[in-house]
């Protein structure tokens, strides 16, 4: 039987970052994707923007090889259709920077990987496994991995999965997908 301590939905950077995190800490970890490549297509177009006082992303940036960080960006400036600056409007804090957003994601679960995570490609989480009201894991299209049992599920299916409806049960209670489910051991992001 395929048993996991942790079952997560997507390998964006939620859930691969979710998975490196979890692996650190000893816990048996599977990602299920459904693409056939990681980070494609590009899910934006890379702008990461860093709030003031959070070290969050100068260490996952500092994590990163050189060529997924294309620049930094300091300021906004606004120019008129003649070419003149009008603006300059510096951004906060230590200012955004420009990723590779599909090397950036492949390299955060390089990172799940190495810290000891399996990586399921093509595989497309189509429902929760449940037994009355417990989630028990999850059902995939793949014809090796099914059935997929594990103590707690993370969905990190991004925008695209609350809209396919994983796990449907939980979004009727967070409707935004952000909240702790109360009835299922499983969290929405
Ligand atoms: C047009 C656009 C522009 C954006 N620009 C920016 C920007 O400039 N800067 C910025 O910081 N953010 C930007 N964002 C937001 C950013 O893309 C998201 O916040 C980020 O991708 C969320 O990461 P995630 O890991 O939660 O989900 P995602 O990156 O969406 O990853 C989810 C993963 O789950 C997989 N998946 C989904 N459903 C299933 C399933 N049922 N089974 C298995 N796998 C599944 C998907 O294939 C995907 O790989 C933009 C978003 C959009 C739409």
């Amino acid at each position: 039987m395929n048993k996991y301590d942790l079952i997560i939905v997507g390998g964006g950077p939620a859930g691969s970052s979710a998975a490196r995190v979890a692996c650190e800490r000893g816990i048996k970890t599977i990602i299920l994707e459904k693409r056939s490549v990681i980070g494609i297509p590009r899910h934006c177009e890379g702008r990461l923007v860093a709030t003031t006082g959070s070290k969050l992303t100068d260490e996952v940036i500092e994590s990163m090889p050189p060529r997924v960080v294309l620049t930094k960006i300091r300021a906004r400036r606004v120019f008129s259709p003649s070419g003149k600056l009008i603006r300059e409007i510096p951004l906060s804090g230590t200012g955004a920077r420009l990723i590779l957003r599909d090397l950036f994601d492949l390299e955060l679960a390089r990172q799940a990987a190495n810290a000891g995570a399996e990586i399921a490609l093509n595989t497309r989480v189509t429902g929760l496994l449940k037994e009355d009201r417990e989630i028990l894991g999850v059902r995939t299209n793949s014809s090796t991995l099914t059935e997929i049992y594990g103590k707690v599920v993370i969905c990190a299916g991004g925008l695209g999965a609350l809209a396919g409806g994983i796990p449907k049960g939980c979004s009727e209670r967070s409707p935004l997908g952000t909240d702790k489910c109360k009835r299922h051991r499983a969290r929405c992001y």
